[in-house]
């Protein structure tokens, strides 16, 4: 159960303080210091080999693939990139790391002094610094389940030794569980947009540890941090934090300290748990790697790297808010991945009118397919039944209201835009006498609205049209519609 909730007049005299480190898998063909396969998945102990078993002689060479990612991340979270970094030996025993001590970079890292945005709820944005950004090997993986003797034994799954990757630092500028979230949410979206990981919480490729403390507000000084372990989704991150926030008030309201430990999350019981005491730090041992020479970014290869950054999520929004006329929302909806957002801007340009195409999207396609709990990727109607949907109602082929009929059967049957309106076509009423003789009638009816229109109030058209369109059940031509409307109001 978690913790009782501490008042909220108790909680308000405490700022938390918050640092996320972020272990990043990077996705090359290959491992880090060896030419076996990086893939997940794979039977145990398969993608293996004396380099990354760490037997005796074997020498490390480092991946080029890798440096390359690992400097497009750095580039991209806003890092400055050093010249000249230093692999180190960062020496622990644990049975999963066979060699004894795991590649890193320790004072000398890949990237330094970088940041991410994220928003404020005044509509601001906070900048949360990045320390470092290093490159280091992961280890293998214990299996401490799934097998007949499992209450006995562990097992051992070393296809992971040697994987890529990068961990990200952050600096303790975090200061609530949900900036925490936010955090995490925009460095994964980065990250996806450079495709250096495919951010796979379920699979590993993302993990994330926090650091957490809490002091008395005005108090400089950082309290006592715990470091939470082994959370694996964002949502399980910011609960967490929430608790391990109430619990180190609890702590210091009861009068006690808080212990420097490392606690692991329970997501079913929504509390932490103490696993180990950090009160004696680790002696990592640290030196620099003597089978690796220094890792050199050259002006050169930096300048390349700068130039395959693509558009960023924050900029994309940016910019398509105003080239589609989107709302903020809009904008993130279409922006989640890079892909969808590729797909449909080449989509929209062939259009006759790309912002049409984003309002059918988000009109048509967006709510139905959330109503259904399925990903756009899943949506019967193509991103080229989407155009021609905007296109047919950008020159009034067909009615707002006629689109959204289609687009009912084209949910209803899992039938792509185009082959619903080839069988459906619907029928429109072209014929312009028919179109003002019902215009007639509803102004007939309507005396009070045709004053105010010709008092000067223009808008009251769209009452008219709106009258016409619902008489003529959605199937007057739209343009022509429009235009006797006007043409009869003014005459
Ligand atoms: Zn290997």
């Amino acid at each position: 159960m978690p913790a009782a909730a501490v008042a909220p007049d108790v909680l308000a005299k405490y700022e938390p303080v918050i640092g996320l480190e972020v272990h990043v898998q990077l996705l090359t063909a290959t491992k880090i210091f060896c030419g076996c396969a990086n893939r997940f998945g794979s039977d145990p102990n398969t993608n293996i080999c004396p380099v990354c078993l760490g037997l005796p002689g074997a020498l490390p060479v480092l991946n080029a693939k890798a440096v390359e990612f690992a400097t497009l991340a750095s580039l991209a979270l806003n890092c400055q990139v050093r010249e000249r970094s230093i692999f180190a030996r960062k020496n622990y025993f644990y049975p999963d790391l066979p060699k004894g001590y795991q590649i890193s970079q320790f004072d000398k890292p890949l990237a330094e002094h970088g940041w991410i945005g994220i928003p404020t709820a005044d509509g601001a944005t906070k900048k949360i610094g990045i320390t470092r950004l290093h490159m280091e090997e992961d280890a293998g993986k214990s299996l401490h389940q799934g097998f007949a003797d499992s209450a006995t034994r562990t097992y051992l799954d070393l296809n992971r030794c040697g994987t890529p990757l990068i961990e990200i630092v952050s600096e303790p500028d975090i200061r609530t569980p949900d900036e925490a979230f936010e955090y995490l949410t925009r460095l994964k979206e980065i990250l996806l947009y450079t495709g250096v990981s495919d951010c796979n919480m379920e699979e590993g490729s993302l993990r994330c540890d926090a650091n957490v403390s809490v002091r008395p507000r005005g108090q400089g000084k950082f309290g006592t941090k715990a470091e939470v372990k082994n959370v694996n989704s964002f949502r399980f991150i910011r609960e967490a934090l929430a608790y391990e926030i109430e619990r180190q008030i609890e702590v210091i309201e009861s009068g006690a300290h808080v212990v420097q430990e490392t606690r692991l999350y329970n997501s079913d019981e929504g509390r932490t748990y103490s696993m180990r005491s950090k009160e004696q730090a680790h002696d990592y041992r640290y030196f620099p790697e003597p089978d690796l020479p220094p890792l050199i970014v050259s002006p050169q290869l930096l300048f390349e790297t700068r130039k395959r950054l693509p558009e960023l999520p924050e900029a994309r929004r940016k910019r398509m808010i105003g080239e589609y006329e989107l709302t903020e929302k809009d904008a993130h909806t279409i922006t989640a991945s890079r892909v969808f957002a590729d797909r449909f801007e080449a989509a929209a340009k062939t259009a006759r009118n790309p912002r049409r195409v984003a309002n059918v999207l988000l009109n048509e396609v967006v709510g139905r397919l959330k109503a259904l709990g399925i990903e756009i990727e899943q949506s019967p109607v193509t991103m080229a039944g989407i155009v021609l949907a905007a296109d047919l109602l950008d020159e009034g082929t067909i009615s707002s209201k006629q689109l959204k009929q289609l687009f009912d059967v084209c949910f209803e049957k899992g039938e792509d835009f185009e082959a619903v309106y080839e069988r459906e076509r619907p029928r429109q009423i072209t014929d312009s006498a028919a179109i003002e003789k019902m215009i007639d009638e509803v102004i007939a009816a309507n005396p009070r609205q045709v004053e105010q229109y010709r008092a000067g109030k223009k808008t009251v058209a769209g009452f008219f049209v709106g009258q016409v369109m619902r008489a003529s059940k959605g199937q007057a031509n739209p343009a022509l519609l429009n235009e006797l409307v006007v043409k009869k109001l003014e005459g």
